[in-house]
C-alpha cells in the first residue's frame, strides 16, 4: 500500500530541482532539498570564519538555489513566502531524512553513473511505501535501476518535468519494466489533480517522446536550411507563429536550450537507436559542432545563431549568423506570399494551410520540414507512446505547439499528403496506408461533441476525465442555451449552467453585458446556479474601451454616462442573483473582468491568474463596482463599529492606484483581490468542473442571496490621508501630474466622498460616486491619449 504524497525529497539543487522543489511548494507539499557538500569554504565562508563542518557551508548549494528561487523571473513560485516549505540540506549529512517522505525525485546530473550511484544511496534508506523517480531527459529507466532491489524498482519510474516546472505543462511518466501499475495510475492522478500538470505517459526510448520527436524536427530543420541555403531568419520565419508554434521558433529556442545541451540531447539518440537512417538523422551536422566548438553555445555564451549588439545610439540590435561566412549580420526580415496569408489566417490550421499552398520557397520548406516530422512521428507510434495521442499532447504541452504532429496532418489533408508523399518517394508507414485504405481520412474524427483517434486501426474514444469539462465540446452538442457575438450560457448539466465569455480578447462590451443579464433572468428561472468562465487564452483583459474613447472624443457625455450605468446594473444584477455564482478566471483578467468576478459568492482562480484592478493604466478608475466592492469588504472585515478602517483603505488605495496585478492566483489573495474563502487551483483544466461542484454545494446547503448592506466610510478625513501620500509621491517624482489626479479622485471614491469619518452609505451612492469620478476622467485628454495608447500599443502610457 503506498502513502499519500504529502511530503517530497528532491535531490539535486540545480535548475530542475529547485524548480521543482519551488512547484511542490507551491502545491503546499513541504519538501527537504538536497545537493552535494562543496568541496571547501568559499572566500566569503572562510572571511566570516566558517569551516566545512558549518552548515552554512555543507547545505550551501540547496541554501543558495531557495535564495536564487525568489529572485528568477518568470517567477518559480506563486508566491515568494512559500519557499519556506523548502529545507535546504546536503546528501551526507541529511540523506536519512529521506526515510520520512512520501516521494523521492533524483535531479542530479545526467549522467548514468552519478544516477546509478545515487539511486544505491537512496535504495539503503528507502522505506517501501515511498515512490522514487528520476528526472532524467533521457537516460533509460531501466538501467538506472538494474542493480536495485525488486521492491524498489516496482516503486520506481521516472518523472521528466519540462522547464521551468511550473509553467511548463507537460509532464512525462515513464514507467520501467518492473514498476507498478497501480502506482504508475496514481501518480499520472497525483501530477494531474495536484501538481496541475499535463501527463503523457511514455515509453523508455531514448530522450522518451517530446525531446525525440522535438530534437528530430530542430534536426532536419537545420539539414534542410543547410542543404537549400536558407537563413536563420527565413527559416524562423516560417518555423515560429507561422505555424501556430512560440515566436521562439527554431533558433531562438536552440539558443535559450543552449546548444551544448543540445548536442548533448540529440547525441543521446545517436548512441542508442541502431537503424541507419535514424542515425543519421541524429547526428548533428557539422555547423553545430563548429559552433559549440567556438563556444558560440546561445544566450548563456553570448551568442549562438543570434547575437545581441549596442547600435547607434546605445540601441540594442540582434544580429543573425550567416552560416556561408560565419559572421553575424543585420537581420533581412524575410516576406513572401505564403508569408503574409499566414500571417492573416486564424488558427495554426489555416496558417499553416496558408503557407503550404503559398507557391513559393517557403511553402517548400514548411512542405519539407513538416513532412519529415510527421512520417517520423508515425514511425514511432507504438515505440515511443502507446497512441498518437499521447504524441500530440507531449508537443502541445512540452513545446508549446499549437497543434500535435497528427493534428497537423489532418489540418493539411490526410489523403491528399500521403499520397504527395509517396510520389515524392517517401516511405509512408504501413499503418497509416492500411488506415488510409480502410476509407478513412483524418486521424482523429469528432462525433456529437466527443473526440475519437485512431489507435490500432479502429477509433477510440479520448479519455475524457469528468473533472475536465470542454465547452467547445458541450457547444459541439448543442447546450447552448442562449447566446451573441460576445458571449453564451452554456448549460453544464445537473442545474448548472456557464456563462462564457467569447468576443476578442474576452474584452467586455455591450454583448457581453447583454448575455450577463439575459443569463441572471434564465438561470433565476431554470437553474441551480451558474459558473462565469471561459477557456480562451485570457479570462478577460478588460472592458472594451474602444466605444467608451470615441464617445469621449465626441463629447457624448450621456452615452458615457449611460455606458458605465449599463455596467454598473449588469454586474448589481449578478450579484442579486438568488442563486449561487461562482467566477472561474486564469491568466489575464484585468480591471472590468475582475469586476465580473467580484460579484460571485465564490472565485476558484488558476494558479496561472494574473489579476488586477489596472484601470488608471488607461488614466480611469475601476467604475463597474471595483470600488464599491473593495470598500465593502474593508467594511464587512474590519466590523467592530469604533475599529479603525484607514489601514486597511490605505492598502487598497496603493492596489488600485498602482495598477497591481498578481503574479499567481495566490498573489491576488495576498494583494486581496482575491477573498480568503476563494480558492486557487493548480491545474487550469478543472477550473469549470470544480466551479460547478461549488454551484452545487451551495445551493445543496440552501442558498442564501447576498443582501445589500451599508458600508462604513473613512470620509473626508480618510480622503486627506490618502491623498496626502499620493502628494507625497508626487513631490519625491513617483507619479506624474496626471497620476496625481486620478489618485485624488480615487481616494474621494474609495473614502466614501466628503462626508464624516464612520458614515454609513448605500452600495448605490458608492457606485454614483465610482460613475462620477470616471465620467470627469473621460473629459481629461491625457486620460483620452492613455486609452489611444494602450488601443493601439497594447501598453500603458505614463503622462
Ligand atoms: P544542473 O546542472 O542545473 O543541476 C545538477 C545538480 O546536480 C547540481 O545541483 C549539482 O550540484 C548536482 N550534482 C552534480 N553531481 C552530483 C553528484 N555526483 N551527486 C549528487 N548531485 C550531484 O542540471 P539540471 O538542468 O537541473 O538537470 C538535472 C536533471 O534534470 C538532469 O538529469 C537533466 O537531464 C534533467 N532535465 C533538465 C532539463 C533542463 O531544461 N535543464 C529539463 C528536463 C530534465
Amino acid at each position: 500500500m503506498n502513502k499519500p504524497i504529502r511530503k517530497a525529497a528532491v535531490i539535486g539543487s540545480g535548475i530542475m530541482g529547485s524548480g521543482i522543489a519551488a512547484h511542490l511548494a507551491n502545491v503546499g507539499i513541504p519538501c527537504l532539498l538536497l545537493d552535494v557538500v562543496p568541496k571547501e569554504p568559499s572566500a566569503e565562508e572562510s572571511a566570516k570564519g566558517l569551516t566545512l563542518e558549518h552548515p552554512a557551508v555543507r547545505n550551501r548549494l540547496a541554501a543558495a538555489a531557495i535564495a536564487k528561487l525568489k529572485k528568477t523571473n518568470p517567477a518559480p513560485l506563486y508566491d515568494e513566502a512559500f519557499a519556506d516549505r523548502i529545507t535546504p540540506g546536503n546528501l551526507e549529512d541529511h540523506l536519512p531524512q529521506i526515510a520520512e517522505v512520501d516521494w523521492i525525485i533524483e535531479v542530479v546530473v545526467e549522467n548514468l553513473q552519478v544516477k546509478k550511484e545515487l539511486l544505491a544511496k537512496i535504495e539503503s534508506f528507502w522505506k517501501p511505501g515511498t515512490v522514487v523517480t528520476s528526472n532524467t531527459s533521457g537516460i533509460s529507466i531501466n538501467e538506472m535501476s538494474a542493480d536495485r532491489g525488486e521492491a524498489f524498482r516496482k516503486s520506481f519510474m521516472g518523472t521528466h518535468f519540462f522547464n521551468p516546472p511550473r509553467y511548463m505543462k507537460l509532464l512525462e511518466i515513464i514507467p520501467g519494466r518492473d514498476t507498478d501499475p497501480t502506482l504508475v495510475n496514481r501518480m499520472k492522478a497525483f501530477c494531474e489533480n495536484v501538481l496541475g500538470k499535463g501527463v503523457v505517459i511514455a515509453k523508455d526510448t531514448p530522450n522518451f517522446i517530446a525531446n525525440r520527436i522535438g530534437t528530430y524536427g530542430l534536426l532536419v530543420t537545420l539539414q534542410e536550411m543547410v542543404e537549400k541555403g536558407y537563413s536563420v531568419e527565413e527559416v524562423d520565419a516560417v518555423t515560429g507563429p507561422a505555424m501556430g508554434r512560440p515566436k521562439s521558433a527554431t533558433f531562438r529556442t536552440l539558443d535559450l536550450v543552449g546548444l551544448d545541451t543540445f548536442v548533448h540531447v540529440a547525441d543521446n539518440v545517436y548512441g542508442s537507436v541502431a537503424d541507419g537512417a535514424e542515425k543519421a538523422a541524429f547526428d548533428t551536422p557539422a555547423v553545430l559542432k563548429d559552433m559549440v566548438a567556438r563556444g558560440w553555445l546561445g544566450e548563456k555564451s553570448g551568442q549562438g545563431f543570434y547575437r545581441k549588439v549596442k547600435g547607434e545610439g546605445g540601441k540594442s540590435e540582434i544580429l543573425s549568423l550567416d552560416l556561408a561566412s560565419m559572421e553575424y549580420r543585420p537581420q533581412k526580415k524575410p516576406s513572401s506570399g505564403s508569408l503574409e496569408a499566414a500571417k492573416l489566417a486564424k488558427g495554426a490550421r489555416e496558417k499553416t494551410k496558408a503557407l503550404l499552398t503559398g507557391g513559393d520557397r517557403f511553402s517548400d520548406l514548411t512542405w519539407d520540414i513538416l513532412k519529415k516530422v510527421l512520417l517520423y512521428s508515425a514511425g514511432k507510434v507504438g515505440e515511443i507512446a502507446d497512441s498518437i495521442e499521447e504524441i500530440d499532447n507531449a508537443m502541445k504541452w512540452g513545446f508549446n505547439w499549437e497543434l500535435g504532429p497528427f493534428e497537423t496532418w489532418d489540418a493539411i489533408g490526410l489523403v491528399r499528403s500521403v499520397e504527395r508523399m509517396e510520389k515524392e518517394g517517401e516511405t509512408v508507414p504501413l499503418w497509416v496506408k492500411d488506415w488510409i485504405t480502410q476509407g478513412n481520412t483524418s486521424f482523429y474524427r469528432v462525433d456529437n461533441g466527443i473526440r475519437f483517434y485512431v489507435d490500432e486501426g479502429k477509433y477510440k474514444q479520448v479519455d475524457q476525465r469528468p473533472e475536465v469539462i470542454s465547452l467547445r465540446s458541450l457547444k459541439e452538442q448543442n447546450r447552448v442555451v442562449k447566446g451573441n457575438g460576445g458571449a453564451s450560457l452554456i448549460d453544464l448539466g445537473d442545474g448548472v449552467a456557464c456563462l462564457e465569455f467569447h468576443s476578442p480578447n474576452n474584452a467586455i462590451g455591450a454583448d457581453i453585458l447583454t448575455m450577463i443579464s439575459q443569463s441572471v433572468e434564465e438561470v433565476r428561472n431554470n437553474f441551480e446556479g451558474m459558473v462565469v468562465a471561459n477557456q480562451g487564452r485570457n479570462f478577460c483583459v478588460g472592458a472594451n474601451i474602444m466605444l467608451l474613447l470615441m464617445e469621449a472624443q465626441d463629447e457624448e457625455w450621456d452615452e458615457v454616462d449611460g455606458i458605465i450605468r449599463l455596467f454598473q446594473n449588469t454586474m448589481y444584477k449578478l450579484k442579486r442573483l438568488e442563486k449561487p455564482v461562482v467566477a472561474a478566471p486564469h491568466r489575464m483578467t484585468l480591471g472590468g473582468g475582475v469586476e465580473a468576478c467580484m460579484p460571485a459568492d465564490q472565485v476558484i482562480a488558476s494558479a496561472e491568474t494574473y489579476y488586477g484592478l489596472v484601470e488608471v493604466g488607461v488614466g480611469l478608475i475601476p467604475a463597474g463596482g471595483g470600488c464599491k466592492e473593495f470598500a465593502l469588504r474593508v467594511s464587512q472585515n474590519v466590523s467592530h463599529p469604533e475599529a479603525d478602517l484607514q489601514p486597511f483603505i490605505n492598502q487598497v488605495f496603493e492596489t488600485i492606484g498602482m495598477a497591481k496585478v498578481s503574479t499567481s492566483g495566490h498573489d491576488a489573495k495576498r494583494l486581496g483581490y482575491l477573498k480568503p474563502t476563494d480558492r486557487v487551483l493548480a491545474n487550469q483544466d478543472h477550473l469549470i468542473y470544480e466551479a460547478k461542484q461549488a454551484v452545487l454545494r451551495m445551493a445543496k446547503a440552501g442558498y442564501e442571496p447576498i443582501r445589500e448592506e451599508k458600508i462604513r466610510v473613512v470620509g473626508s478625513e480618510g480622503k486627506a490621508v490618502m491623498q496626502l501620500g499620493a502628494i507625497g509621491m508626487r513631490e519625491s517624482g513617483y507619479i506624474s501630474d496626471h497620476d496625481l489626479k486620478i489618485a485624488k479622485k480615487l481616494a474621494h471614491v474609495l473614502a466614501g466622498g466628503d462626508v464624516p469619518a464612520g458614515t454609513l452609505v448605500t452600495e448605490q451612492y458608492m457606485l454614483d460616486l465610482e460613475r462620477e469620478a470616471f465620467l470627469s476622467l473621460c473629459g481629461e485628454p491625457k486620460t483620452q491619449q492613455r486609452m489611444q495608447h494602450m488601443l493601439t500599443k497594447g501598453k500603458a502610457l505614463r503622462n
